[in-house]
């Protein structure tokens, strides 16, 4: 029979890739714990409806991307391609726009898009996420791209710009939208099919075009900038949040380009992109997307997110740092030669985890040589070897990897030493 493999566009995510992944976790979970962003796990399918309201009917998720299916009770479902509608729907379901309206949430996850795979996109992706819903004011924006800032430079991310823009309000974004359609209008010939079948249901959409004969069309002087068309509660919006930031030293750059794809954008737009990555560019973004509430029944809930994608972030840190730093290190390797050796070390473990050592315990059916190298293999510190000898006496034999150092010592001091010899590798 032939071996079955994985789905087209999943991964198995194993030794070591995964303390990569752990140490980006923990940082999330801990920066959301600090700006008391509280994690709300919502299921990983949700009525198809949901996305086709909350996402959008012209966006690509809606209509190529999404992974739906009947289930066996006829309903329509669709496994969750973003984070953001999940929360908005848990939000409104749980009435608490009425009891509790200011709420920040964050999310950590799966998702699911049927794309063409490639570096940094899979059809199984994860990704982390913050919303702070019920807030209008633009320090809200800031906090949530100071929030995604802090996170970066946590996890050790370099070189990272933070692009901003406002995508107007409903009174400008209109008036904006028509001056767009006007200019694309006008050279809907030269634009791509797939610009040109835009120009009409989502124009905006056209300036996310990676066609560089589009790209050069868009960057002519008389492309209408957003940035000309705010009026003056966006364009007040827009310097409360970039002043904000750069009193915290961050610096964004406004790119009258930057775009999203989802409807429900207004206000503030931005995305955190890297120069090192290729064409996957963006590593996280967000905006304010005071409309998503109307799509689902609520009006008028104002709300700002940020969404990050793991693999990307995990590609980048893989690129700019010694990826072994993230390994779980130093630990020891136990190391039985008969049973009696088996017995003494499975009773030694539960003493080493109650002093939060950590441990490999191996089994006595092979060799003495066997578990040297396998130690080094695995990058122990320490291996501690225990037989009928060892039992009778009432000693351990511990050798120090690194050093080479050899010795055998009491029972009653092996925590002592190896605490102190711990302490001592782990500060190195
Ligand atoms: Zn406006
Ligand atoms: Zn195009």
């Amino acid at each position: 029979m032939e071996k079955i493999t994985l789905p087209k566009g999943t991964k198995d995510i194993g030794d070591p890739e995964i303390f990569i992944w752990y140490h980006v976790e923990n940082i999330v979970r801990k920066e959301a714990a600090h700006f008391h962003y509280i994690e709300l796990r919502t299921p990983l399918f949700e009525q198809t409806e949901l996305f086709a309201r909350g996402v959008g009917e012209e966006t690509d998720i809606v209509q190529k991307e999404m992974y739906t299916f009947l289930d066996k009770g006829g309903r329509s479902v669709t496994l969750r391609p973003e984070g953001t509608a999940p929360v908005m729907r848990s939000y409104l379901e749980q009435s608490f726009h009425i009891h509790n309206p200011r709420m920040k949430y964050f999310y950590m996850g799966p998702m699911f898009r049927y794309e063409r795979p490639q570096a940094g996109r899979m059809r199984q992706f994860h990704q982390f996420g913050f919303e702070a819903i019920g807030f209008q004011s633009p320090a809200a924006d800031a906090e949530i791209i100071l929030l995604a800032d802090r996170i970066y430079k946590k996890i050790g991310l370099k070189n990272i710009r933070l692009e901003i823009n406002s995508l107007g309000c409903k009174k400008c974004k209109p008036q904006y939208l028509e001056a767009l359609k006007n200019f694309l209008r006008n050279q809907a010939a030269q634009f791509c099919r797939n610009c040109s079948n835009r120009i009409e249901t989502n124009p905006l959409r056209v300036l996310d075009c990676k066609n560089a004969s589009c790209q050069n069309i868009l960057h002519s002087e008389s492309f209408p900038i957003i940035q000309n068309f705010l009026c003056d509660d966006c364009l007040t919006h827009q310097n409360h949040v970039i002043g904000i930031l750069e009193s915290a030293q961050i610096h964004p750059v406004i790119n009258p380009y930057l775009v999203r794809g989802l409807d429900y954008y207004i206000k503030t737009t931005f995305e955190m992109k890297t120069e090192e990555l290729g064409a996957q560019n963006a590593i996280g973004g967000g905006g304010r997307y005071d409309n998503l509430s109307d799509a689902l029944g609520v009006k008028g809930i104002p709300g700002v997110g940020f969404a990050a994608g793991m693999e990307r972030i995990i590609l980048l840190l893989q690129k700019q740092s010694e990826s072994k730093a993230f390994f779980q290190k130093p630990f020891i390797y136990l190391s039985p030669l008969d049973q009696q050796g088996e017995d003494v070390l499975l009773r030694l473990s539960i003493v080493l985890d109650e002093n939060s050592i950590p441990f490999h315990l191996d089994f006595s059916d092979k060799s003495l040589k066997y578990h040297f190298k396998n130690a080094q293999r695995m990058d122990a510190s320490f291996i501690i070897i225990a037989g009928e000898n060892e039992y009778q006496t009432k000693t351990y034999t511990l050798k120090n990897m690194l050093s080479g150092e050899q010795k055998v010592v009491s029972q009653t001091t092996l925590i002592g030493d190896l605490l102190e010899a711990y302490q001592n590798v782990k500060n190195t």
